[in-house]
């Protein structure tokens, strides 16, 4: 019970990275004048809360399903097998509307000999009980690099391994590069690097990457490996060709802005849809799918200020459009200011943080807003606040801010707008 986010995704994730930021913290205290030694990090425990905790939670929502009187939970994998009917546990049921909400699953990649390996999951981590002495981790997203972070705060030999030319594709390529240069400290980082070969290597693992410019083959050995390369839908397992509901080229369910999909009364909500895979838009899709089905209230979601964090070392935040994308439909002006251009940064010295604004020329629209450095996730709800209500730089620059504060940094940006 409680699906991805509870389970093996947002929460686990989060609860073993805060430890792990602690550690670089102390580790890099030495910039503010102070020397400060870790004698011990005791990765058992910190993955055995980890564990408690979502058990404890799991176990919070089993106790409310189950008080709830109007409601039957039938604990197996459910398919459907006809139009509005599906079978689970040998049990048929049906509904005359269906809310889907099946998730999604890591992707394994067919790379060849992947499966002679015993390799690691965002699942299967989080039941280690003993610190893998090196792990190569195959992808560059968001998971892998969360994961990085994690492991190589624990003290374990970090290599990722991504096919492309830069971590966090979907981000700005500043931002990437920012990041590139702060994990390299840390750990070993590849870009350009295509997982060609997975190999068993004592008790150990060996990964073949074929370098993309020169085509040559170079092996990364490792304790362990963790494959974080995307998610895939579950609509297959599903089957929800049995109820006519229609899938997209990549297996996710096909769904209109109201939610519903291709049949009458069957809507898709978070993961399963594939559109923004987080769990505060598959809450805010609930509501509405939930809304339009029983009220008749046509209501339509809005991507346009969804935003999303990665937890990295630095950390990572984002709303709306990259600049790049912007440029394909509007006239842009774009700001940029570091963190050390506000007094609280240069306090921190945070010499490498950044914040990137892109706004609509003619009208002041705020399009876009990336942030990497300290606090970047808390520091992002007031663009995302602004931008809900259609909000235009100006306004932000109307409201006081705290000095010193890192939210200072918000209206610096949007006060150095200039042509691309
Ligand atoms: C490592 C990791 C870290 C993440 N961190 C964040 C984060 O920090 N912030 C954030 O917003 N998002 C994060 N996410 C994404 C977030 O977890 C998902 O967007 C969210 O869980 C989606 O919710 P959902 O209800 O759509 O699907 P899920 O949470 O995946 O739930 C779907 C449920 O349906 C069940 N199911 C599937 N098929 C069937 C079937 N046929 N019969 C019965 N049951 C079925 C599954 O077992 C699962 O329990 C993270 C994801 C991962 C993997």
């Amino acid at each position: 019970m409680g699906g991805t986010c509870l389970n093996v995704g947002c929460i686990p994730s989060k609860m073993l990275i805060y430890p792990a930021d602690r550690i670089v913290e102390v580790q890099e205290a030495d910039k503010l004048g102070f020397k400060a030694r870790i004698s011990d990090v005791d990765f058992k425990s910190i993955m055995a809360r980890m564990r408690k905790f979502r058990r404890e939670n799991r176990s919070h929502v089993r106790e409310g399903i189950k008080k709830s009187k109007k409601l039957n939970f039938y604990e197996g994998e459910g398919y459907f097998t006809a139009d509005y009917t599906l079978e689970v546990n040998g049990e048929e049921i049906r509904g005359e509307k269906i809310f889907i909400a099946s998730g999604s699953r890591p992707f394994i990649p067919p790379i060849k000999g992947v499966d002679s390996v015993d390799y690691l999951t965002n699942e299967t981590l989080l039941e280690l009980k003993a610190r893998p002495d090196s792990l190569i981790i195959i992808g560059g997203g968001y998971i892998a690099v969360e994961y990085g972070h994690f492991f190589a705060a624990m003290g374990t030999r970090v290599t990722v391994l991504e096919m492309a030319d830069r971590l966090v594709l979907p981000e700005e390529p500043e931002i990437s590069e920012i990041l590139r240069r702060a994990l390299s400290r840390r750990m070993a980082v590849h870009t350009g690097a295509q997982a060609a070969e997975v190999k068993r290597k004592g008790n150990g693992v060996t990964v073949l990457v074929k370098d993309k410019k020169t085509g040559r083959e170079k092996g990364f050995s490792g304790q362990s490996v963790l494959v974080a390369v995307g998610r895939r839908s579950n609509a297959d397992t599903l089957r929800v060709e049995n109820t006519g509901v229609e899938t997209d080229e990549r297996g996710f369910i096909k769904v209109n802005r109201r939610l519903e999909t291709t049949k009458k009364n069957i809507f898709t909500v978070g993961d399963a849809n594939g559109q923004q895979m987080f769990t505060h838009v598959a809450n805010r899709e609930a509501v509405i799918a939930a809304s339009n089905a029983f009220y008749d209230t046509k209501l339509e979601i809005d991507y346009s200020a969804v935003p999303h964090a990665i937890y990295s070392h630095p950390q990572i935040a984002s709303v709306g459009l990259t600049e790049d994308n912007a440029k394909k439909e509007h006239k842009i002006l774009v700001g940029r200011a570091s963190y050390n251009d506000v007094a609280k940064g240069e306090v921190m010295m945070e010499t490498e943080g950044l914040a990137k604004a892109i706004v609509e020329k003619e009208t002041g629209k705020i399009l876009g807003f990336h942030i990497i450095g300290p606090y970047a996730p808390v520091l992002i709800q007031e663009v995302v606040n602004a931008m809900t209500s259609g909000g235009h730089a100006g306004e932000i620059d109307q409201s006081l801010h705290i000095h010193p504060a890192l939210t200072e940094l918000i209206p610096m940006v949007l006060n150095n707008l200039e042509e691309p």
